[in-house]
């Protein structure tokens, strides 16, 4: 049986199966290039939307570790460019949880809901006025 001719794409350097590439002279394999429409779609909205340049969502997803600016965890969607809402100011790239729930609908931009969130957390007003409550879902498993 003969194996399936292989070309090593000039992009992610993996030698695949003919098949992968569109014509004989293709420097790039399919992957590659579906990868690249859809960063190029992505920079093009990125910087209509937010004003960053080309290639900036890149070098902020690096300098971040390709992770969310909040919870820092990776996500396999793309993370959201978060920007203040009243200048327009971006200021981090955040995964959607976070930004969509944390600072777009539960904060609304005030940091001091963010700390006041935080020290609720830390320090349970319930704890502290009635004591210890528990879910009742949660009584049978302590
Ligand atoms: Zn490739
Ligand atoms: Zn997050």
């Amino acid at each position: 049986m003969a194996a399936s001719k292989t070309k090593q794409c000039k992009q992610c350097k993996k030698n695949r199966s003919e098949r992968f590439f569109r014509s004989p002279k293709a420097r790039y394999c399919s992957t590659c290039l579906k990868a690249n429409r859809s960063r190029a779609t992505h920079d093009r909205r990125v910087s209509e939307t937010y004003g960053l340049e080309p290639g900036e969502y890149a070098v902020l997803f690096a300098a971040q570790g390709g992770k969310c600016a909040i919870c820092k965890e990776s996500r396999r969607e793309r993370l959201s460019v978060d920007h203040d809402h009243k200048t327009g100011l971006v200021r981090m790239l955040a995964c959607r949880r976070c930004n969509n729930y944390l600072l777009a609908k539960g904060a609304r931009d005030r940091p001091e809901v963010l700390r006041a969130a935080a020290d609720a957390l830390e320090n349970p007003p319930a704890l502290r006025i009635l004591g210890e409550r528990y879910h009742i879902d949660f009584k049978d498993s302590r």
